[in-house]
């Protein structure tokens, strides 16, 4: 399909949710879908768009004759400060209440350009479900791409259970802290045993209005309109959880993990182009050369989670308690309200041991023999990139479906350990030298092997194909 005449190409229209963990896995599917003969417009909010110029330069993007970017506004005022992470709940309600006219609008400009094919497909964020008006007026099929893990979203559609058993909204904010969110869920498919903790963090609250537990399971409702839903997983890791979820939405394609199926697949110029917010800063790389195979903890807490200035006095004093050799990436908006501060004891005891930086090319790294663990917020991209490295991890979730990614990661997976959401110096080297030294962590790092051998299998490469020819192609 390579050659084919470009205004004969079907033509997909990529929209993520603008934040950084979704932009990602999307942008690896519109390269496998362009290496499969199709047209891709991406289109990526103003703000995002910029962010992304300024690290890539001008002229890098809109140099593939059918690989185009083109943007909406996401509806919020501009933020004071350019490379710092948006509000999320302030953009689901942005995008949700604003998008779907100038989509509408940007829609029917292509369709009116002649020199491009017209728009045959919609392929989605999961968060991003007002689309699906778009595809309708159409009259083209829509994929919900929800990147977030299988377990996760299955716990989003159990958000409805949660509120039919009495579990959500908590009766009182004391609920938080005594011990109540220890509850078995017990109602959920292939979640045995999960804790009312461990469900997406936006159960814990006592408002039955809370916006994001309303926002989240609005979209798992108006999901059962798309005319698929596609997963960034595979089968042999979510098995159980895809079949359920497989019960609940006919059409249902683990496609994952994507940065292993876009090495594979994509061998074009667009292989190089990467969609990171942050300039990655790559000089840790040079480092990890010198030191020995699994002896480098790496840590980092993605592009949203935000810490407590204490919070990150504790971590600093457990790794280098630890006596371990670290990178430490800490995104300037890392501590809330603040700019991080190390304490200058923490920075000369670690002195010959610890590397720290402000974003790194996190795929590189993991994949660097000398990475021996991370500590994670186990977001889903993280835990994913961590699992297809064969590398364990400790994790502290922060919100969302973190919380399940962790303790499927720790409880079905075997290959983590969870650490208090109180975080405190003693549990960090605690959990630091287990991982790291004693006999725990290999077992993990055995485990997280046996996975990464797992994701070479070929049944996501199979359903890529499938979700093209049923779904995708025009009939
Ligand atoms: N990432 C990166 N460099 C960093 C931190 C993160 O390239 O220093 C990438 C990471 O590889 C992943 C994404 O950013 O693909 C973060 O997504 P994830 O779902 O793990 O967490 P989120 O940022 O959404 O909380």
């Amino acid at each position: 399909m390579g050659s084919m005449d470009l205004m004969q190409k079907p033509h997909a229209v990529c929209i993520p949710f603008p934040a950084q963990g979704h932009i990602n896995p999307m942008f690896k599917l519109a390269k496998i879908l362009h290496s499969r003969g199709f047209y891709i417009t991406f289109v990526n909010t103003e703000f995002n768009h910029r962010r992304l110029l300024k690290v890539l330069g001008s002229d890098t993007l809109n140099r593939h004759p059918s690989f185009k970017f083109e943007t909406i506004p996401d509806g919020l005022p501009p933020p004071e400060n350019f490379d710092v992470t948006q509000d999320i709940p302030s953009l689901c309600k942005s995008t949700s209440e604003t998008c779907l006219e100038p989509l509408k609008k940007l829609l029917s400009k292509l369709n009116d350009t002649t020199t491009m094919p017209p728009v045959s497909c919609i392929v989605s964020d999961g968060a991003m479900s007002f689309t699906l008006d778009a595809a309708d007026e159409l009259g083209i099929p829509e994929v919900l791409f929800w990147t977030t893990s299988a377990c996760g979203f299955l716990a989003y559609v159990h958000y409805n259970t949660l509120m039919e058993k009495g579990l959500f909204p908590l009766k009182d904010s004391a609920d938080l802290t005594n011990g109540y969110l220890d509850t078995i869920v017990d109602c959920i498919p292939s979640m045995k045993d999960i804790r009312l903790k461990d469900m997406p963090s936006f159960v814990r609250s006592t408002d039955p209005d809370e916006f994001m537990f309303k926002f989240a399971l609005q979209e798992t409702i108006r999901a059962k309109k798309a005319s698929a839903i596609i997963l960034n997983t595979f089968e042999e890791l979510e098995h159980d959880v895809l079949k359920e979820l497989s019960s609940i939405y006919p059409h249902v394609y683990s496609i994952g993990p994507l940065h292993i199926l876009e090495n594979n697949m994509v061998n074009n110029d667009l292989q190089l182009l990467g969609s990171s917010l942050w300039k990655e800063e790559t000089e840790c790389l040079e480092w990890f050369d010198s030191k020995e195979s699994n002896s480098v903890v790496y840590v980092n807490f993605g592009s949203i989670a935000v810490m407590t200035p204490q919070q990150l006095v504790e971590f600093s004093w457990g790794l280098a308690n630890s006596n371990q050799t670290f990178l430490w990436v800490i995104r300037p908006d890392l501590v809330s309200g603040d700019s991080p501060m190390l304490p200058p004891e923490f920075l000369v005891a670690t002195k010959d041991r610890g590397l720290l930086t402000s974003w790194c090319p996190q795929e590189k790294v993991l994949n660097h023999p000398s990475i021996g663990g991370f500590l994670t917020h186990s977001g889903w991209n993280s835990t994913l990139e961590s699992i297809s490295s064969g590398v364990p991890m400790i994790c502290w979730p922060f919100f969302a479906e973190q919380q399940t990614n962790c303790w499927f990661s720790c409880n079905q997976w075997g290959i983590a350990m969870e650490i208090d959401s109180d975080v405190d110096r003693k549990q960090v080297e605690k959990l630091v030298r287990l991982l790291m030294v004693e006999k725990k962590g290999e077992d993990m790092r055995q485990m997280a092997r046996a996975w990464k051998k797992k994701t070479e299998s070929m049944s996501s490469l199979l359903n890529i194909d499938n979700l093209i020819n049923q779904v995708l192609l025009p009939s």
